[in-house]
């Protein structure tokens, strides 16, 4: 046997242990009963613990030079010299971290993350701040280990992220911002007096999910290749491209998180089904980066599911659904309202146009965090001033500020400013699609996705990680990160709303 298929034989059980790894946790956050949590958090360890060893041990390291050596004379980019490549690079990065790190960063986010739930529940920052000084030591202590040219915040960028760098997020961070800040003031001028209140009328439970399944079928999420469960907070897991899981919630008061929660995670579904049969069981099947991951979250969520082709064809639909509670609305009153823009306190509860704010606004001091320059027990008062220079508003309370967001205390530094990647890079995408298939407003106001998908596949899907979310820009753009598709898609599509 050659070298190549020996380590193609290690890594498919590499990725095996990985995936049961996530089919226990996807069983954890749906149907796992609360009693399982002690028992479930040793497997999870374990497995864990026995796919990094395997993955790390000195055999794969000689499989990766040997299968090198193999593929030297292969297009560099066909899947068996990306495979090595790609893997090499994991590899590497997984063994520059010192294994009393990796606990260390455990024992402290398991704290931290208890500490946080019991100080946003009192929305009391104090006793939160020590833990959140310890994590900013460890990323730190990480970022070194790690090792980067320029910023430690790319080590710790680079891990959700691959190959992006600090400087271009924050050049295009930068330019993007008087803008939208901009827009949002002037918005602000001109709100309709009923805002999104349409979509907090009472909607029967089992219909809204019905109707968000109707919509993902038509999408062309395939139902013998996943499936879609509820849970507590939404996400998407895989333990095959042809085992795909969606999660969604839904609200009897409150139409968006059913709706446009199973849109956004199916988006994520189509992109887990769309890779190449031919990475089954390789690293190589997988998203390119969470920011390209959620690009195709952004494209269904937004782009399509809030665009007015979208609500053309399904807005009767949903009132056929609905008649009493949408009795009232037209088409027109009805898109309004799923594109009401309005300044608020909560990321995950924001608008199109000030969701980005508030990702720069953490970009910002986390990187201010880990240089040095800013203190854990000042972040509620920078938190503040940012709020207040971004978005015009001050949060009342610690909780709706600083403490929201679950991410910090997990240690998960770096990770935000994908979702605004993942926006910015939607548009890019946006825009080629449409000039790739000029009518494709009028499919998607026939309920007709078939050719969006298809383009997706051929040019993203497919590739898996064989190509960085950097190299699939180039190949697909030809050019890097570009913040003006997004700014004139947020300055067109809600001038247009607002009259502005
Ligand atoms: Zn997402």
């Amino acid at each position: 046997m050659t070298p190549l298929s020996q380590l193609k034989i290690r890594l498919a059980e590499i990725v095996d242990l990985h995936h049961a790894s996530a089919i226990i946790g996807w069983d954890q956050q749906t149907y796992m009963p609360t009693g399982g949590g002690a028992a479930r958090a040793e497997q999870s360890a374990t497995l864990q613990k026995m796919t990094h060893e395997r993955f790390t041990s000195e055999e794969t390291g000689r499989l990766l030079d040997a299968a090198a050596f193999e593929t030297a004379g292969l297009d560099p980019d066909s899947d068996e010299t990306r495979l090595v490549t790609v893997t090499r690079r994991d590899y590497e990065k997984a063994r520059k971290v010192p294994s009393e790190l990796v606990a260390e960063i455990a024992r402290a986010t398991g704290q931290a993350i208890e500490v946080w739930t019991q100080a946003r529940a009192q929305s009391d920052w104090a006793p939160f701040s020590p833990y959140l000084a310890r994590i900013v030591d460890l990323q730190r202590q990480l970022a070194d280990a790690l090792g980067y040219a320029d910023r430690p915040y790319d080590a710790l960028l680079d891990q959700y992220e691959p190959e992006m760098k600090t400087a271009e997020v924050k050049a295009v961070f930068d330019a993007i911002k008087p803008d939208v800040i901009a827009l949002v003031k002037a918005i602000s001028t001109k709100a309709p007096p009923d805002g999104d209140a349409v979509l907090h009328r009472e909607y029967d439970e089992q219909k809204q999910w019905n109707f968000g399944v109707d919509v993902i079928k038509r999408y062309g999420f395939d139902f013998d290749r996943g499936r879609q469960d509820r849970s507590v907070h939404p996400f998407t897991t895989s333990f095959s491209i042809n085992d795909v899981r969606l999660t969604t919630r839904v609200d009897r008061n409150f139409l968006s998180p059913a709706l446009f929660g199973t849109l956004h995670e199916c988006g994520h579904g189509l992109y887990e089904q769309g890779f190449s049969q031919s990475l089954e069981r390789t690293t190589l099947a997988d998203g390119a980066s969470l920011g390209m991951h959620e690009s195709q979250s952004r494209l269904w969520e937004n782009l399509v599911g809030r665009s007015k082709p979208f609500w053309k064809f399904f807005f009767p639909k949903l009132q056929a659904v609905f008649p009493d509670q949408l009795a009232d609305q037209t088409l027109d009153s009805f898109y309004r309202a799923a594109n009401t823009v309005s300044p608020s306190f909560i990321r995950v509860e924001a608008d199109e146009v000030t969701y980005g704010l508030h990702i720069m606004l953490r970009f910002e001091m986390e990187n201010e965090l880990i240089e040095g320059q800013l203190k854990a027990a000042d972040v509620p008062e920078a938190w503040n001033a940012k709020m207040q220079e971004f978005l015009g508003i001050t949060p009342p309370t610690a909780a709706q500020g600083a403490l929201q967001d679950v991410h910090w205390s997990s240690g998960l530094i770096g990770y935000f400013p994908t979702y605004q990647l993942g926006n910015l890079i939607s548009l890019q995408l946006w825009d080629k699609i449409n000039a790739a298939i000029p009518n494709l407003a009028d499919q998607i106001e026939h309920g007709e996705f078939g050719a969006l998908l298809q383009w997706l596949r051929v040019n993203l899907h497919q590739h898996g990680r064989k190509f960085t979310s950097p190299e699939l820009l180039q190949r697909i753009t030809g050019g890097g990160l570009n913040p003006a598709p997004y700014l004139k898609y947020l300055n067109t599509k809600f001038g247009e709303i607002y009259g502005l």
